[in-house]
């Protein structure tokens, strides 16, 4: 059955000194806290994943990038492949998140390359999906998520989906202290789980952990994690700090 996971998404905050200090934090108290029960995932920057690779127990906490190449190496100044995400140590990397759709012209077609780089080398991906506001307001928040699986990520062969976790993260609750409702999650995870059932068949449907994200802290966390599809979260700036982080890594 699928576990519950609670992944930090630094996105472009720490220096590398403040990154080590922050991963041997959130370390200790993963430790003290004793729960074997759920993954934790520390998604730090590049430049960070080595050291902080080094530093967590590796049985406790799994490190992920927020990024990869589209292509595998060669002539491609100053990107970063799948391969050497892998080199460093860690196990996962962050795809489609939406700062990059926006900011960073990642189209679903992008992503299908990079999907196919992360399986290539090993990788466990946590793909994000979600509409904006406007889309939300008109309705359409639920044919957004679906062609968002479809075009990104339905290419693939069920075991290569396997290796997948989704992260339903609506644009409109990113970074503005303006969550979903828990009803408004758990109803999208389920439509989500659906959508992956027909593709894909039940048992996959069921073993797939979709988490939520945006906006979602220490003091909402317990709400929206006891709904049945929502597996835990996608945590951007309350994982900045290790005793925050921790309390929703605690939250039930
Ligand atoms: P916030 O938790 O800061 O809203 O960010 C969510 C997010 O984008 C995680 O990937």
């Amino acid at each position: 059955m699928r576990k519950k996971i609670v992944a930090g998404n630094w996105k472009m905050n720490k220096t590398l000194p403040e990154g080590i200090q922050l991963a041997e934090e959130v370390n200790e108290k993963v430790k003290a806290l004793q729960v074997p029960e759920v993954k934790v995932i520390l998604g730090t920057p590049f430049i960070h994943l080595a050291e902080v690779s080094k530093i967590v127990d590796p049985a406790i906490i799994s490190i992920s990038a927020q990024n990869c190449a589209t292509e595998a190496s060669g002539a491609y100044t100053g990107e970063i492949s799948a391969a050497m995400v892998a080199s460093t140590g860690s196990t996962h990397v962050i795809l489609g998140h939406s700062e990059r759709r926006s900011y960073y012209g990642e189209t679903d077609a992008i992503l299908v390359k990079k999907v196919a780089q992360a399986l290539a080398n090993q990788l466990e991906i946590i793909f994000c999906i979600g509409e904006v506001l406007a889309e939300r307001e008109a309705g359409k928040h639920f044919e957004v998520v679906k062609s968002q699986l479809e075009n990104g990520l339905f290419q693939l062969s069920p075991e290569e989906f396997s290796h997948i976790i989704l992260a339903y993260e609506p644009v409109w609750a990113i970074g503005t202290g303006k969550t979903a409702t828990s009803a408004q999650a758990q109803e999208m995870h389920a439509f989500i789980r659906k959508v992956l059932t027909e593709k894909y068949g039940k048992e996959i449907a069921e073993n797939t952990s979709i988490l939520y994200g945006g906006s979602c802290n220490a003091k909402n966390a317990d709400e929206l994690f006891s709904n049945p599809d929502v597996d835990g979260g996608l945590i951007g700036g309350a994982s900045l700090k290790a005793e925050d982080f921790s309390l929703i890594i605690a939250a039930r």
